[in-house]
């Protein structure tokens, strides 16, 4: 087997890793910045004026912005250039979608797009790839139906062959379908006849036999279309089949890996402006004779945005470029193009679903500290405030549910495990072993981040110890756990953050000196000091919840060793934070 160069998905938790082996966003090139100036004006010229009605779906206003953002290229950035896109990287591809996420009704764009980008045939990509890049196509992505969310498999639409073997008569009820309204291709999961698992298909509009919903009445994103769709005796080309059959399932469980993290890049783009807006209203608003900025409640809770965001998005394009290199080593490796991306995705299908939650949960927290900051004006539909917080509420819901998103991180993690590909058993048998001995608390180390880099390790031990525990008490029952999976997931995606983090903000003071981000090491600190008494209160319900006796005290106090942090006044590191940000008037880290 040929040894890999870069890393793997997982490794994150056995492994250390150097900050020059990480990809920051301080280090996009020139090309990747002009992409995301593009975005940037598209997006102020094209959507930022006109919100309320795209919101109001006036007539086909969204239909044409896609056409337009089409005509710049903006569909088609992943699309390699033979299908007429510009055929981008993982982390341009990334970066574009975080500007367009801005606005969270125009997020999903390309999402009828990668099923048949990754699983079609030749004939099926040139059909409809240019298409779908120019926007002269609008696709969807047809998998939930009423009684099959979270449980996608469930699904009960069908396809039988037709009797001259042309077709493919396909039955059945999508729901919750995103630009269903006006797409004109989808790609629709169903199962053949009693296949236990789905086949997906690429369904034109015009194949007749399709029948779409009302337009669903929802909290947020009202600018998306998202409609039911009921498909009576849909006549579909058998070379439509996408995939091989049987293998819909899989394809959709793929496409989900891109779409996590596509949408945790989507998310940073909105919580960025929501940052911007906050910052400028607080800069603004007088009260008792002064600026709000001003007032320390409102800056500790400007620095928390900030704080939580900068880690989300060191993880993605850490995760990101991660990804990009995996795909360029499979294909060193004779891997299609194709193949190489569907597997470097999965590899890294832990680090998706973390992604896809912690920046799902720290846009929920920056909307709603926005919504305060603005106060009574938080609420008026005539402020920026409200439609932002109503928007951000569904990225917990699809691109499948937290609560799914957390117990597949642990799963991921420990299928790679059982199959020999991360050492997680004899790293926790390790974290076990070092318990009994005598703690070596060694030097005190007073140097840059040497107390983080420590309690980074510490917070993996715990992480190490607890999954450790759990999977050797439960074994396969593990799954029906949830709420100690809940535990362990929360662990681990503060451990992946807090290191993305602190590699980051390393990686940037070797680069120049430590007086340049002193508002970035202020973060980075806040970040492990909170995580510490997270890791801890995770810890501890997961272990108290299993354990009992000797074996949970010592437990215990491993993990009260593994997060003991020496202090750190926060106070003072979020008044560092908010001042950079209110003396720029805005996000700016
Ligand atoms: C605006 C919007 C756009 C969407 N766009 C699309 C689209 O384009 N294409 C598409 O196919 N789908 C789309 N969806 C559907 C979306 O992916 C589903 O809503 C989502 O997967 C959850 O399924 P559900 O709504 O049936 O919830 P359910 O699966 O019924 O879940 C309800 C609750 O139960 C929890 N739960 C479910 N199973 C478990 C379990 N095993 N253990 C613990 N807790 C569990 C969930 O976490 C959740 O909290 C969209 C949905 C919305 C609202």
């Amino acid at each position: 087997m040929t040894t890999k160069k870069y890393p793997k998905g997982g490794e994150f938790l056995v492994k250390e890793t150097k900050p020059q082996d990480i990809f920051i966003p301080e280090e996009f090139s020139e090309e990747q910045i002009m992409i995301k100036e593009t975005c940037s004006d598209f997006l102020e010229k094209e959507i930022l004026p006109r919100l309320d009605e795209i919101d109001n779906q006036n007539d086909g206003l969204m239909v044409n912005l896609l056409e337009k953002a089409g005509e710049l290229g903006l569909l088609g950035v992943s699309v390699p250039e033979k299908y007429d896109g510009f055929g981008q990287d993982m982390n341009t591809s990334m970066l574009s979608t975080e500007i367009m996420g801005t606005f969270s009704s125009f997020a999903h764009v390309g999402i009828g797009t990668f099923p048949i980008l990754y699983y079609g045939t030749e004939d099926q990509k040139n059909k409809y790839l240019p298409k779908l890049a120019s926007g002269e196509y609008k696709g969807a992505y047809c998998l939930t139906e009423p009684g099959a969310g979270s449980d996608a498999n469930s699904g009960k639409s069908k396809a039988t062959l037709s009797s001259d073997g042309k077709h493919y008569i396909l039955n059945g009820q999508k729901m919750w379908i995103t630009n269903g309204g006006f797409a004109d291709v989808y790609t629709v999961f169903a199962k053949i006849d009693d296949d236990k698992d789905l086949s997906a298909f690429i369904v034109e509009k015009t194949y007749g036999g399709i029948k779409l919903g009302q337009e669903e009445k929802k909290m947020g994103i009202k600018g998306s279309s998202t409609c039911m769709m009921f498909f009576e005796d849909c006549e579909i080309p058998v070379e439509n089949l996408l995939g091989e059959r049987g293998k819909g399932f899989k394809i959709a469980l793929n496409i989900l890996n891109n779409g996590r993290i596509k949408l945790a890049a989507a998310v940073l783009g909105s919580g960025k402006n929501v940052i911007n807006n906050s910052v400028k209203y607080a800069n603004e608003r007088v009260q008792f004779g002064q600026s709000i900025a001003n007032f320390g409640a409102i800056q500790a809770k400007i620095a928390e945005q900030s704080i939580r965001l900068f880690a989300v998005e060191s993880a993605l394009y850490r995760c990101s470029n991660d990804i990009q290199n995996n795909i360029v080593e499979f294909i060193e490796q004779g891997m299609s193009k194709e193949n190489a991306v569907i597997n470097a995705q999965k590899e890294f299908a832990a680090e998706a679903a973390i992604l896809k939650v912690s920046a799902s949960e720290a846009l929920d927290f920056v909307v709603d500290e926005g919504v305060q900051i603005y106060g009574g004006m938080g609420y008026s539909a005539e402020a920026p405030m409200e439609r932002a917080y109503r928007d951000s509420r569904i990225n917990r819901i699809f691109e499948g549910t937290n609560e799914i998103n957390r117990m597949l991180t642990v799963d991921f993690l420990l299928k790679k495990a059982f199959k020999n590909e991360l050492p997680l058993l004899s790293a926790s048998q390790a974290v076990a072993k070092e318990l009994m001995s005598i703690p070596d608390f060694g030097e005190v180390d007073e140097s840059l981040f040497a107390r983080e880099y420590k309690l980074l390790t510490n917070f993996k031990k715990a992480a190490l110890l607890v999954a450790g525990a759990a999977a050797q008490k439960f074994m396969q029952k593990l799954n029906y756990e949830q709420e100690i999976l809940m535990n362990i997931s929360d662990i681990i995606m503060d451990c992946y953050l807090a290191e993305s983090m602190l590699l980051r903000v390393n990686k940037l003071v070797d680069l120049k000196d430590s007086n340049s981000y002193k508002e970035q090491i202020a973060m980075v600190e806040v970040f492990i000091y909170d995580a510490a008494d997270r890791i801890h209160k995770n810890a501890k319900d997961a272990l108290n919840s299993f354990a009992s006796g000797d074996e949970l005290r010592m437990m215990l106090l491993g993990i009260k060793r593994f997060t003991k942090h020496s202090g750190l006044d926060s106070k003072t590191s979020r008044r560092i934070i908010a001042k950079k940000l209110i003396d720029e008037n805005g996000h700016c880290f």
